[in-house]
């Protein structure tokens, strides 16, 4: 068996930067800490946190005192109103990238643009866009919802990080049709655009494709559709456990590959994990 490990598999700028942020507030500040959420879609790091003393809040009711980190991801202006309402010390982890997002989402509501967020609509990224925007704007998943939009001056579109460039390109042409101005922002972060690049690559040139990390994990998720896409023996794992030796033939070429938020020791076990079937 011949393995190949993608280059810009696991941890992103912004999630390595989270978890540095959130492991000096457990050392620094007021407890007990708690993450809004999940610090990051992966579910064997929540709980190397929780060992830490870093636990995982679904909302701000939950939260009494203590300090609060906001996850990459981002959230609603509001929620930090009211929790520095509450007292509650808070660490603001939102990815820059995810910031800028916001910032030029904001800016083209206040300059009087329809505004198009290109994006899944449950994502708390998403969420956190459409909040700093004032709520007014349309998420487009697919084609369909655009229909509404019909003969507009100005429409301005800003897009999900992680969202593939194809989704971006496809909603902009369409709204080419609907609007006589269109400002488009690409806020697709980088370390998105390089991974999904390198992994379609890899899948068209490999036997097998893995793609590791938390099946809660939406820009994981994309990357296994993406390989998906070329290369129909694409599997999703969470862990090494996962690996079924039934998929290997003895000289399968295997690609793999990470999610954002995968952590490099549960990547190590992978390649580890394939090194022993391949024996
Ligand atoms: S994927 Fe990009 S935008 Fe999202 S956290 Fe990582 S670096 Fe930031």
């Amino acid at each position: 068996m011949r393995i190949e490990l993608a280059e810009h598999a696991g941890y992103c700028y912004g999630v390595e930067r989270a978890l540095k942020l959130a492991r000096q507030a457990a050392r620094a500040y007021p407890k007990p800490i708690y993450t809004l959420g999940p610090i990051i879609h992966n579910p064997q790091v929540v709980k190397s946190l929780e060992e830490q003393g870093i636990y995982p809040a679904s909302n701000l009711n939950e939260i009494r005192k203590g300090t609060m980190i906001i996850r990459s991801h981002g959230v609603d202006p509001q929620i930090i109103t009211g929790a520095e309402k509450k007292g509650i010390h808070i660490v603001d982890a939102t990815c820059p990238f995810v910031k800028k997002a916001q910032q030029r989402a904001s800016k083209l509501v206040r300059e009087g643009y329809e505004l198009v967020i290109v994006g899944e609509r449950d994502h708390p990224e998403v969420i956190g866009i459409l909040a700093h925007a004032g709520g007014k704007a349309l998420v487009a998943e697919k084609l369909s919802d655009l229909e509404s939009l019909k003969g507009k001056k100005k429409i301005g579109v800003v897009v999900q990080t992680t969202q593939p460039e194809e989704n971006l390109k496809l909603v902009v042409g369409e709204l080419l049709t609907r609007a006589t101005e269109i400002k488009v922002f690409n806020t697709i972060c980088d370390a998105t655009i390089k991974r999904q690049a390198v992994a379609r690559e890899l899948a068209k040139r490999v036997d097998i494709m893995l793609i590791v990390g938390g099946k809660n994990s939406a820009n994981t998720s994309r990357l296994a559709q993406i390989c998906r896409q070329t290369n129909p023996q694409t599997h999703h794992i969470e862990t090494a456990k996962e690996l079924n030796p039934a998929w290997f033939e003895t000289n399968s070429h295997v690609g793999v590959t990470a999610g954002a938020s995968t952590p490099d020791w549960i990547l190590r076990e992978v390649v580890d994990r394939l090194s022993q079937i391949s024996q």
